[in-house]
């Protein structure tokens, strides 16, 4: 069989059987228990990488609190011009990281090098953003004297990821941060090790290039116990974490307890609006790339299509026969549409999700079911699968990371399909596809929808580093990568300047002595 040049990838990104924590340049101490990776698309073991124990942890919180107080005081720009370089090093492994998303991850390579591009992206913006770090200046009331706010780094930041982003939500958070000023620890998914030991070494090379100390750039490995070293430990003043709605809220609550603070992008249940206006042809494409791209198991993945009744036949029918066209199989073959899910457990709630559909009154329009035989011996290829079902069902007020599609019709004006649409508890992408000004914009004002991204003939995935990035209600409410969102990695100070002999207080008070 093909291997698609696996071999290869892993070796230039100085992977090996059994990764464990090194000293030259990268700050992974990892010497416990072994993990082990295999990948979805051929289920081979792809290599092994070391936990983190709590004696690593303790070295990992030494070097990053001892190299903050370097890095903090490392001019913004300067610290841009080392995003820059790690930016460039992207760009060298691009081919090679994309590569190994798609084998570990299971999703297309060309979503793999997407995925390393917003990286990439990521990287420019934080540079040029090393250089406009700006606080504000505001006048006083008091004679002599000026009063401004600035802001300084916060320290070390934690950073927790999910499977299905393994690489590019880390440098979402880790760009920002380091050209903030903040030195990062993070914890990749364990379902994708490899791709974190990856994405360290290549940061490794940069920072050791310029001399500077281990420590900024740090890694741990493991499942939740490594996550909740981070989330009880006061040194860490900010959580950034990524992951499902159960988890973010137990580690909302963890961080909360001791008042640190929590960037939270938890899960999505988004939905396209279809008008009586919509063009079709855009319809399909953005029903379709939305709900089983990355095989359904995006944030944004579009998991409910809500049709206004005079127009439910005409997208049922294309969806369904643009679904009938589907290639499923390796994701690193370009010819295929649809890899696979992340692993057997997906699997079952992928299976549990249809059965509960159909339990709950749904009607079954396309097919699921798991691929057997050549090609899908790991066991984790399902197919794309769409329901016809009401909001109200309990399965469909729930995600479901797998490519299920619900199908849900409105009549009457677009208030009642907004209706349906934040009928959820989950607030992050939204979509509506209409060729109607009037509807457009409702959809898009105050009465319009609730989530934290609302798209205009565009569909509910994918997102560009330019805006923020975030959701609403159960999505956790955090917002990172574009716009401002590197304010949260900084704490802001209100300075006031005396330039007089006197000393006079706010709002007139005489304090005379
Ligand atoms: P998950 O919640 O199972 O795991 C996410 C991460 O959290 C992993 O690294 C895991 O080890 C860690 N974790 C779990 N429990 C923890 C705890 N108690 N303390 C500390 N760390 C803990 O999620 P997953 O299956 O990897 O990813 C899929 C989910 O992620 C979906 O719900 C998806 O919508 C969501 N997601 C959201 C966004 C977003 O930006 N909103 C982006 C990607 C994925």
């Amino acid at each position: 069989a093909a291997t698609f040049g696996i071999e290869s990838a892993l070796k230039q990104l100085g992977l090996k059987d059994i990764n464990e924590g090194t000293s030259t340049g990268s700050t992974n101490f990892s010497s416990g228990d072994i993990i082990e990776s295999y990948s979805p698309v051929d289920g081979k073991l792809i290599g092994k990488v070391k936990a983190t124990t709590k004696e690593d942890y303790a070295k990992v919180m030494q070097a990053a609190t001892s190299a903050f107080k370097t890095w903090r005081t490392t001019p913004a720009p300067l610290r841009g011009e080392i995003v820059r370089q790690f930016g460039d090093k992207l760009r060298e492994k691009k081919e090679a990281l994309g590569k190994l998303v798609s084998y570990e991850m299971g999703k297309s390579y060309q979503e793999g090098l997407g995925e390393v591009q917003e990286m990439i992206d990521i990287c420019d913006f934080a540079v040029g953003l090393s250089r406009q770090l700006h606080g504000l200046t505001m006048h006083s009331e008091r004679p002599g004297h000026r009063m401004y706010e600035q802001y300084h780094p916060l320290g070390v930041v934690g950073i927790i990821s999910a499977f299905n982003f393994p690489v590019a939500v880390w440098a979402w958070n880790t760009a920002l941060a380091w050209i903030c000023g903040d030195v990062c620890v993070w914890k990749p998914s364990e379902k994708t090790p490899m791709c974190g030991v990856a994405c360290q070494n290549i940061a490794a090379e940069v920072f050791a290039a310029n001399g500077l100390p281990e420590g900024i750039c740090n890694l741990i490995n493991g499942d939740y116990a490594v996550g909740e070293m981070m989330t009880k430990d006061t040194r860490i003043p900010l959580i950034s974490a990524t992951g499902s709605t159960r988890m973010g809220k137990i580690v909302a609550k963890e961080v909360a307890g001791r008042l640190g603070n929590t960037l939270l992008e938890l899960g999505g249940n988004n939905a396209i609006i279809v008008t009586p206006d919509a063009d079709i042809k855009m319809t399909v494409i953005g029903a379709v790339f939305g709900a089983v791209g990355t095989a359904g198991q995006r944030c944004t993945s579009t998991r409910r299509l809500i049709i206004h009744e005079s127009m439910y036949d005409k997208v049922k029918d294309a969806v369904v026969s643009a679904y009938n066209q589907l290639r499923i199989g390796n994701p690193l073959d370009e010819n295929n549409h649809v890899g696979p899910i992340i692993d057997k457990d997906a699997v079952k709630m992928y299976q549990n999700a249809l059965e509960k559909v159909v339990a709950e009154g749904g009607n079954i329009v396309v097919e699921g079911g798991v691929l057997e035989g050549e090609g899908y011996e790991s066991g984790c290829y399902v197919k794309p699968a769409i329901a016809e079902a009401e909001n109200s069902f309990e399965i469909v007020q729930h995600e479901t990371f797998a490519p299920i599609l619900y199908l849900l019709k409105y009549s009457g004006t677009i208030e009642n399909a907004l209706d349906i649409q934040n009928g959820v508890a989950q607030g992050l992408s939204s979509a509506i596809m209409t060729n109607n000004l009037r509807e457009a914009e409702h959809f898009l004002s105050v009465q319009g929808s609730d989530c934290g991204i609302a798209n205009v003939n565009i569909g509910t995935s994918g997102a560009e580093i330019g805006g923020a990035f975030g959701g609403e209600k159960e999505t956790g409410g955090g917002r990172e990568s574009g716009s401002d969102a590197w304010k949260v990695y900084m704490r802001r100070q209100t300075n006031t300047i005396n330039y007089t002999t006197e000393l006079p207080l706010a709002q007139g008070i005489k304090f005379n002595l």
